[in-house]
């Protein structure tokens, strides 16, 4: 084992109040941003009951190993106390794993959760296995649908945050440190139909800025870059449950083009920039108009109309097509289910629900 994370367990079990008594650490399994997560033995195993035995082995290896998520003291008590409300609303699904308890000494918090045993994302993306990309995108899609009818967007959907298992074909939605719960409102123009396409934004017509007076725009933008939808890009604040499904698509793209990260932009213009090239100008100007805002470039990669994804995802796959050489009908359905969860528009984004009907994840298309 890695010395240092003897000796942080070392530390961790010192310092926390009666922790050895309750928990015996076993390894290091994860570190994200706001957090390192340990497993462990959960020594006093009665906090089980016989309603989640059936669910735990089928996820489980061993019912007695838990994950221990140590969240960093510098967060915000507000922001651990919103991760475990929502962790506590969706306790009822075998697709997001389970709380068992949480425990605090000072300024220390631990959750400690359900252990799912799960494959690297990194050893499955290129395989080009349908099948499993098929049963990885009903698994998430199902999870989402659990949390978008509670209530809940996650806001932070990416393979580190599903943990899907080869083995078992079950994927579980973890950290749900910048969930919140759905709000109708905001004043996002989005919400009564967006601006006109013939919109002339003055401001722009004379160039960009440098002592804009306009107020800036206010919007929730927690995630992850590389997987921020169009509206969170657009600093809408009517934000919905279709930013994870936009999210989910990525994770499909990813499947698809055998590519991750896929997008990989700094900052939320440089991401736009990236989004635009596939789908092109005219597609980007709709969706920034929907969320008044106003798309203009002068970038001669960004072409009017974009890239069709079945030309773009051979052409990202090395795959040089004949007319007369189709692609199987899985892979079909697969893009076009791709297209419409990368649907720039939320409004006709599909639901979890129904882009669990679609024919590529029924099997109807194999
Ligand atoms: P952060 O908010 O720091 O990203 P996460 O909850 O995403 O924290 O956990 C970080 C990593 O720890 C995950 O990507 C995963 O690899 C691992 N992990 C988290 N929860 C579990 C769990 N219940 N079972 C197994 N591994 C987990
Ligand atoms: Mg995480």
């Amino acid at each position: 084992q890695d010395p240092e994370v003897v000796k942080e367990i070392t530390t961790l079990e010192e310092t926390f109040f009666n922790l050895p008594e309750k928990f015996f650490l076993l390894d290091k399994i994860g570190e994200g941003t706001f957090s390192c997560v340990y497993t462990a033995v959960d020594l006093l195993r009665d906090h089980f009951d016989n309603r989640w035995e059936s669910k735990m082995t089928e996820t489980l290896s061993d019912p007695s190993v838990v994950a221990v998520k140590r969240i960093h003291v510098t967060s915000a008590p507000l922001r651990i106390a919103n991760e475990l409300e929502i962790l506590a609303t969706l306790s009822d699904s075998a697709h997001v794993a389970r709380v068992i308890t949480a425990l605090r000494d000072g300024d220390q918090v631990l959750v400690v959760m359900q252990y799912v045993k799960h494959t690297d994302f990194r050893c499955i993306y290129r395989s080009g296995d349908m099948d499993l990309v098929r049963d990885y995108m009903v698994e998430l899609l199902k999870g989402l649908q659990y949390c978008h009818d509670n209530g809940v967007i996650h806001r932070d959907i990416k393979p580190t945050n599903f943990l899907f298992n080869t083995e078992t074909n079950r994927g579980v939605l973890v950290d749900f440190g910048l969930a919140e719960f759905w709000t109708a409102g905001g004043t996002c123009p989005c919400t009564s139909g967006g601006w006109e396409a013939t919109y002339v934004n003055p401001q722009v017509q004379a160039g960009y800025r440098k002592d804009d007076p306009r107020p800036g725009r206010r919007a929730n933008r927690a995630g992850t870059r590389g997987f921020r939808a169009p509206e969170v890009l657009f600093k809408c604040n009517a934000q919905t449950t279709k930013i994870d499904i936009w999210a989910a698509g990525v994770i499909l793209l990813m499947f698809l083009s055998k590519r991750f990260p896929f997008f990989n932009s700094l900052d939320d213009s440089e991401a736009i920039v990236e989004v635009a090239t596939i789908f092109g100008r005219v597609k980007m100007q709709k969706c920034a108009l929907l969320h008044g805002c106003v798309f203009e470039t002068t970038i001669p990669t960004i072409r009017e109309s974009g890239h069709a994804f079945p030309q773009f995802l051979d052409w990202c796959n090395h795959i040089r097509r004949t007319p007369e050489e189709m692609m199987g009908s899985d892979e079909t359905a697969a893009i076009d289910l791709l297209s419409k969860l990368l649907d720039p528009d939320f409004r006709t984004r599909p639901s979890a629900r129904d882009a669990l009907r679609h024919d590529f994840l029924t099997g109807r298309s194999r």
